[in-house]
Order: structure tokens, then sequence, then C-alpha cells
């Protein structure tokens, strides 16, 4: 087994309710950590006696880790219901990142659904950390309900850093009087200039179609808009095969991809 394919032991420090389902939890390590990661890559958290799942890094590059899990099987439910102090296991970093510092002197634009904001986070604090590099820093965010919106707490900060942050819901509650409807409208009032714009989208494979679809009629470059792919992962190292998607190892070769590459893939089925 490679030194990468061994789980180091990381101690829950901070846990974090986002929504009824959904947990942040921050980790440091107990002794060797993994090595330093970019935002977009993901980990595989291991809850001992259960199992291992890949999860996205939430934070940009620092010491700790940030993981955001939303509980919807064995694994994630373990992931968090586990309290402070408690050690879980911790492989990677592994996959491709945002490359979010290719925005540079451009406009960098962020679309995330639900819980794709998780992925994004880091590259939203990192771009944030040298806003100057940029000329807009522009996110866009879909929620199913305003309680599902994750990160709620944080996005006042963004903005007062320097983000244009914008929430639309699906279904709006009592109380709520911001936009309804799905995120691609955000689109038109965000003021994408296409030449100038890296566009970096995460959320359910649907949504991230029809956004890359909208972006290309916004007339963005499909080499300018960025996605991150979810399947099937085991061992992160492109290994296994379970993650194939086309000619690629989404362990290796994705998660995070050009739209340009997954265009054509996205029509293919999971293996
Ligand atoms: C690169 C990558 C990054 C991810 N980042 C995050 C993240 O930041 N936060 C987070 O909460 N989740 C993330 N996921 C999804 C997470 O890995 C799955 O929810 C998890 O593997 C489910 O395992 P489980 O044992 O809890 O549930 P299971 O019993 O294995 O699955 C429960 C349900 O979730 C579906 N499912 C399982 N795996 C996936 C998957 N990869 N994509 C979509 N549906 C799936 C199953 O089909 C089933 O319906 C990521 C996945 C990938 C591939």
């Amino acid at each position: 087994m490679t030194l990468q394919a061994v789980p180091a032991r990381y101690r829950i420090a901070s846990r974090t309710a986002e929504t009824h389902d959904t947990v942040t939890l921050g980790l440091e390590p107990l002794d060797r950590p993994i090595a330093p990661h970019r935002p977009g890559q993901f980990t595989m958290l291991y809850a001992f006696g259960v199992g291992e799942v890949p999860i996205s890094i939430s934070a940009p590059a620092g010491p700790g880790l940030v993981q955001t899990i939303r509980s919807v099987g064995a694994v994630t439910q373990a992931l968090c219901e586990a309290g402070q102090g408690q050690l879980i296991g911790v492989r990677g970093p592994y996959g491709t990142d945002w490359g979010v510092a290719d925005a540079a002197g451009r406009d960098l634009i962020v679309v995330a659904g639900g819980i794709g904001l998780a992925p994004l986070r880091g590259a939203v604090l990192a771009a944030l950390a040298d806003r100057e590099m940029y000329r807009r820093i522009v996110v866009l965010i879909g929620s199913r309900t305003p309680e599902e919106l994750v990160f709620a707490g944080e996005l006042e900060a963004w903005r007062a850093l320097g983000a244009d942050v914008r929430v639309t819901v699906d279904r709006a509650g009592a109380g709520w009087t911001g936009n309804v409807g799905v995120v691609t409208q955000l689109l038109d009032g965000a003021e994408i200039d296409p030449e100038e714009s890296l566009v970096l989208v995460c959320g359910p494979e649907v949504m991230m179609r029809l956004t890359a679809r909208a972006l290309c009629h916004h007339g963005v470059a499909p080499g300018d808009i960025r996605l991150s792919l979810e399947r099937n992962m085991r061992c992160g190292t492109a290994e296994c095969g379970h993650c194939q998607l086309g000619p690629l190892l989404l362990c290796r070769d994705g998660p995070v991809v050009s739209y340009q590459q997954a265009a054509p893939l996205l029509a293919v089925k999971e293996l």
C-alpha cells in the first residue's frame, strides 16, 4: 500500500450544523498531516468501522481541513453524527483543482447549487484573500429552500470582503424577501462579460448541464467553464476504475474538468 493510500488520523476540532442534514467538520491532524491541498480537491474520509467516502475540501490551502458533509447513507451519516474530539481517517488530497488564479485580471464567477457550494467555498475564500487579483468575484447560489442554504452565516462576510453574492431559492418560506427561481436565472442579472470570465460550477449534474449551456448562450467559451463532477469513487488513486467517465478516471482527471472536456461525456452513464 502506498503511503498516500494509508489514512492519516484526524481529530474533529469543530462541528457546525449547516442544515437539518448537513454538517461542517473542522479537522486537525493527530500525527502526520496529509499533503497540502488546493481548492477543488477532495479527500477520502473514513468513519472507523463503517466505511470511506469522497468528500471535497471546503477550505482554501492551509494547515487544517474543513469538510461539509450531507447525510445520505451509512458513511455520511456516521461522519455527520461524529462529535467533537472523535477521530476519523483521512486520505488524499486527490484530484484536480479549480485553478482559481487562472481568473487573475478577469471576473471570477462561481455558480453553486445546494451542497455544491461546499467544493466551491475554498475557491471563493482563496480569491477573496487575493481580492485585488480579480476584476470581480461573483457568487451565484441556488438552494431548494432558505433553510437548506449552506454557509448562510458566512455570506455577509464574503460580501464585506468584496464578493457580489446573490442567492435564489426554489421555494420561499414566510419571511423570505430574496429571489425565487432556479440559479440560472441569476446569470441574467450578473452582467457576465463572456470574454473576461472564468466560471466555476458545482451542483447536481442536471443543474451543471443547464448552467453550462446558459453560460454558452451568454457567449462564455466552454474552455472557460469548469465543473466538478461526481462519480462513485473507491480508491481515489486511479486504480479501481469505479469513477470512469469515458476516457477519464474522475478521481485523477477530475473532479474539476472543463465543460469543453465534459460536454461530450455528460450523456454517458456511470459504469
Ligand atoms: C469528488 C467527490 C466529492 C464529493 N464531495 C462531497 C461533499 O463535499 N459533501 C458531501 O456531502 N458529499 C460529497 N460527495 C458525495 C459523497 O461522496 C456521497 O454522498 C457518499 O459517498 C455517500 O456514501 P454513503 O455511504 O453515506 O451513502 P450510500 O449508501 O453509498 O449512498 C446513499 C445515496 O447517495 C448516492 N450516492 C453515493 N455516492 C454518490 C456520489 N458520489 N454522488 C452522488 N450520489 C451518490 C447513492 O446512489 C445513494 O442514493 C462527493 C463525491 C465525490 C465523488
